[in-house]
């Protein structure tokens, strides 16, 4: 049955593809954002299809809809971008939540919610699973991020609770793909975007921390499962990739794969960056039956040849 489903950042890295999954599957798709970090031309090839509608306004703004689904995307997620404004972060974080709790209560939808594997700060047990309640800084740098999604979190079960909305919650570990903006900050554009225009690979610290990485074909396959879970059952839910890389590791591989001549170059760690990151997912092979099937080359690969076209570079092999 075709549904009418609300997607608030719908115009950045991962909300561009899920409006993509759920136009295919034959769903009308209303895309929120503000283009604070997304953009008009992640979303603009749908714009001659009928059952999409863009809305550019601020998720921490009332809102009127009818729609039977939210998927409540709508915020920075690169360390740069977040902490440029921290009091917005904080606002879209809390008040844009609130709203969309308060669209899908009074039109009896369901919601799900990105949370983010920050909610577990720099985690003190490893791997993660969704019953570590973390070790965040609730006063650093990040904290307008790790605490604004851990405040979204608590008001989802508190809008579950109090007035039994159906409420999903999914914590997403680093996710990459196409779409992602050359300038987004985090460590996989980054590394391409220097590969590509042959400048030194910036490593933060000595390279050594850890990350897990989960290709976006694959999260957006349990995010779309997972809202599909029966009424009740709220998560939260683990979406990542189990596989584990230092960014040394990762920086080679990106050399590797974009045949570059660029150097590591090391910068000073960022205040409060997690040592080691990576899902438990059992909950979500049991709850969902999901995992990830993209190894990180080949998802490296797509990546790539996406950047290359972005920047009109053209493959290494290709000058010979
Ligand atoms: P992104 O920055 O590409 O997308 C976020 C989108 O939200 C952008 O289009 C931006 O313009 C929009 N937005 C931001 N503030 C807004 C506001 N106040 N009102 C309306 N729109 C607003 O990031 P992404 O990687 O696509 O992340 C999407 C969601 O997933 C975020 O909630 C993020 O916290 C979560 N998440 C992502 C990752 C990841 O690795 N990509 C990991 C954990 C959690
Ligand atoms: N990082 C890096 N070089 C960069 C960007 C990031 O070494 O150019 C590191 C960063 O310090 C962190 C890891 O890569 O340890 C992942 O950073 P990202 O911003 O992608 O995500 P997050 O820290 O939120 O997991």
């Amino acid at each position: 049955m075709s549904k009418r489903i609300l997607i608030t950042g719908g115009a950045g890295f991962i909300g561009s593809h899920l409006c993509r999954r759920l136009l295919s599957q034959g769903h009308q798709v209303i895309c929120l954002d503000n283009f604070s970090t997304g953009s008009e031309a992640n979303v603009a090839d749908l714009f001659n299809i009928p059952r999409f509608t863009l809305i550019n306004q601020d998720v921490a703004t009332p809102l009127n809809l009818e729609i039977d689904e939210i998927y409540n995307l709508a915020c920075p997620a690169s360390p740069p971008h977040y902490q440029t404004d921290p009091i917005r972060t904080i606002k879209t974080n809390i008040l844009g939540t609130m709203h969309m709790l308060g669209l899908a209560l009074s039109q009896e939808a369901k919601m799900l919610q990105a949370s983010t594997s920050e909610v577990y700060g720099d985690p003190l047990v490893h791997p993660q699973r969704e019953d570590y309640w973390g070790n965040v800084n609730p006063i650093g740098k990040r904290s307008c991020y790790d605490e604004g999604k851990r405040c979204a979190e608590t008001l989802c079960f508190e809008y579950q609770r109090q007035y039994g909305l159906d409420i999903k919650i999914v914590r997403i570990f680093n996710t990459y793909g196409p779409n992602m903006h050359p300038e987004d900050g985090r460590v996989i554009s980054n590394f391409i975007v220097q590969a590509l225009k042959e400048e030194d690979l910036t490593i933060y610290g000595t390279g050594d921390q850890t990350r897990s990485f989960c290709y976006i074909t694959d999260l957006v396959d349990g995010l779309v499962r997972m809202m599909a879970t029966e009424k009740g059952f709220i998560g939260p839910v683990n979406l990542g990739n189990p596989d584990e890389f230092t960014i040394l590791e990762l920086a080679k591989k990106v050399l590797q794969l974009t045949d570059a001549r660029s150097r590591l170059v090391f910068r000073p760690l960022p205040p409060d960056d997690p040592q080691r990151r990576r899902p438990d997912i059992s909950l979500a092979r049991s709850k969902l039956g999901w995992q990830p099937s993209v190894s990180l080359d080949d998802g490296l690969r797509a990546t790539i040849a996406y950047f290359r076209r972005r920047l009109g570079v053209s493959a290494n092999t290709d000058l010979f």
